[in-house]
């Protein structure tokens, strides 16, 4: 709406311009004084005139006395002078002895006046519907171009160029990207040798492992130029556009061979086809049979590469992933310790740290974290520093950052009452003593009643070093610590006065008992086979679309086995809660009093030392 009013303020201006220049056509320099035909008359009839001049209905006058002012009469539209000054009994002997001159109205401002008046309603007009259809568009204002893909090249200026230097860790990615730079840098050495060169590489990894930054870097060692183009962009208003820009965007790159086509997130466009419902499918189709017919399409030597990216490669089509497209396949996993300190490395220069900052050790603290995540933990905790005014990045900014990436920014300003406060404490309280008690859980590194994010209190837990596989015995036990909320409120205020705060908690030991009995064969009874192919085919829907492939009789026991786990989940939590009440209601004092505790004083309070200092 404030575009409309911006555009039509625009509109308003231009045409008072036009007007102004317009008109400005018919003003002389000097304003001449307007007089009568009859002055005129006497005037030439006196020999007091030098010359005339008549442009269209105007007669311009000019004195032989040159201290009077030119004179300016309006005559009749398209009457003639001579026959106007015979009609007024004028000696036409004078009137031959005055010089005459008639002036070729000139076009443009002739044209002008006399189509301005239809003109400008008109233009505006056609503005004002034009603006109003760009309007109703909104998204795809684009419309000019719409079948013309969108991709960007790249610019090849030094400072936005990417290379492997710029990507830490990763580095079986980077081996096997090698092999592509190679074969864009020297196409024809493959060529001589009769090899063909891979058309298509897929990027596959979790969100913000590098991908996008890997396939950049390619293209910037091998100094080609690179169209990038994302998936979704594919997908717009139109059908049929797609698959249009598919085309464009490949042409353009053979036209600039060697080069790379990079299609990131392509499976909003690669999924499986054929298995959605209704809606944009057929236009994902469309795109993506496209995709394929280029592929097929160019010469396997003519050195364009297509780099596509996905987080999903279990949605992908399979005629995506069949020799002669996308045959070579690159997994990026989130970085180990080693790849974390080294991309923390990367993303800390020009941030001043602390001496008390050390990268290996927040690369210990921080496992599960993507290389995004990484660089805006150091992000947000360089934003911080200037906010508090510090003159460096220290280890307490650093802290505060990591929870904030992992549960979002801390809500202090929520009024909690001393009642909801408690009842926090000891949900909080219950989630933290199960997680500190039975063995397979990962230590508790914080717990706090201040709300982040959704939650209204959090603790945090975390592997002391990278896990690769989970173990029936860790998703026991972290079931049990989701349900230490649960069984806390229950047990210090009783059914009645359970509140919906550990829903969330609920939901999710739910999903993963579901996961455990249907997905990973860790149920006895069922044994090891997968129930339901849940795809996931379109996001919202993607309950209703789990594919059931069983039974009724088999959906009881799944239904009765998730239970169990869960009422084991349930009984355990219950068990350690009431061992260890002391410790909770030494806890929940504490987090009275402190509302965050870290892991060190967290510890010391489990082993009954309580910090007696800096109460505030
Ligand atoms: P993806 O495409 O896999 O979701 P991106 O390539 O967009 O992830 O990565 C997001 C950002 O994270 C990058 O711009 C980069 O700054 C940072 N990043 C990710 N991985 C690395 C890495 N290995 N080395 C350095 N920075 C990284
Ligand atoms: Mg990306
Ligand atoms: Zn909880």
């Amino acid at each position: 709406m404030k575009n409309l009013i911006k555009n039509f303020a625009y509109i308003i201006v231009v045409l008072f311009l036009l007007a102004a220049v317009l008109s400005f056509g018919n003003f002389d320099k000097e304003k001449p004084e307007e007089t009568s035909i009859n002055t005129l008359v006497t005037e030439i009839q006196n020999d007091e005139v030098q010359s005339i001049e008549i442009q269209k209905d105007i007669i311009a006058v000019t004195l032989k006395d040159e201290s009077r002012a030119k004179q300016e009469i309006k005559k009749e539209y398209g009457q003639s002078f001579t026959e106007l000054m015979d009609n007024l009994g004028v000696d036409p002997a004078k009137v031959g002895s005055i010089d005459v001159k008639v002036k070729k109205e000139d076009g443009f401002a002739f044209w002008a006046t006399v189509l301005a008046p239809y003109l400008i309603p008109l233009l505006f007009i056609v503005g004002f519907i034009w603006f109003m259809s760009r309007q109703v568009q909104g998204v795809n204002n684009k419309a000019m171009g719409f079948g013309s893909s969108k991709a960007k090249e790249a610019k090849a200026d030094e400072k936005s160029k990417k290379t492997f230097k710029d990507v830490a860790g990763a580095v079986e990615a980077k081996e096997e990207l090698e092999e592509i730079v190679d074969f864009l840098k020297h196409p024809k050495k493959f060529a001589d040798m009769g090899a063909k060169i891979p058309k298509g590489v897929l990027l596959m990894g979790s969100p913000g492992t590098g991908k996008t930054l890997l396939a950049k870097a390619v293209a910037g060692e091998a100094g080609v130029p690179f169209f990038h183009i994302s998936g979704s962009e594919f997908v717009e208003m139109f059908v049929g556009v797609g698959a249009s820009r598919v085309r464009d965007l490949f042409n353009k790159a053979k036209k600039t061979a060697p080069a790379i086509v990079f299609i990131d997130e392509i499976d909003a466009v690669g999924r499986k086809r054929g298995a959605g419902l209704g809606g944009s499918h057929d236009e994902r189709e469309q795109t993506l049979n496209q995709i394929l017919v280029e592929m097929d399409g160019f010469e396997p030597n003519l050195g364009v590469i297509v780099v596509a990216a996905t987080n999903r490669p279990d949605v992908l089509d399979e005629a995506l992933l069949r020799p002669g497209r996308f045959d070579r396949r690159v997994v990026i996993s989130l970085p180990d310790i080693n790849d974390r300190e080294a991309i923390l490395k990367v993303h800390a220069q020009g941030k001043p740290l602390a001496d008390d900052v050390k990268l290996r050790t927040l690369a210990e603290r921080t496992p599960g974290f993507s290389g995004a995540d990484l660089e805006n933990l150091l992000n947000e905790a360089a934003i911080l520093a200037v906010r508090k005014n510090k003159k460096k990045i220290n280890e307490e900014l650093v802290r505060e950052s990591i929870d904030k990436v992992l549960l979002g920014p801390e809500k202090r300003s929520r009024v909690m009452s001393e009642k909801d406060k408690e009842m926090t404490a000891y949900h909080e309280a219950g989630h933290a003593i199960v997680g500190h008690f039975l063995p397979n859980c990962d230590p508790v590194r914080k717990v706090s009643i201040i709300g982040r994010g959704m939650a209204g209190g959090y603790t945090l837990s975390m592997p002391d070093s990278d896990k690769h596989y989970q173990r029936i015995a860790q998703f026991k036990d972290d079931m049990a610590m989701m349900m230490g909320g649960y069984v806390a409120e229950r047990m210090i205020y009783g059914l009645d006065q359970l509140t919906t705060g550990p829903s969330s908690d609920l939901k999710k030991a739910t999903q993963l008992a579901k996961k455990m009995v249907m997905q990973y064969g860790m149920s006895e009874e069922l044994g090891p086979r997968v129930y339901g192919e849940n795809e996931e085919m379109i996001f919202l829907a993607q309950e209703i679309h789990d594919k059931k492939n069983y039974s009724e009789k088999t959906a009881e026991t799944i239904d009765s086995e998730i239970n169990k786990l869960l009422a084991h989940a349930r009984e355990t939590a219950e068990r350690v809660l009431i061992d260890r009440r002391t410790e909770m209601e030494r806890l929940v004092k504490e987090l009275m009093v402190r509302e965050t505790v870290e892991q060190e004083a967290f510890k010391l309070i489990m082993d009954g030392e309580t910090e007696q200092e800096d109460k505030k």
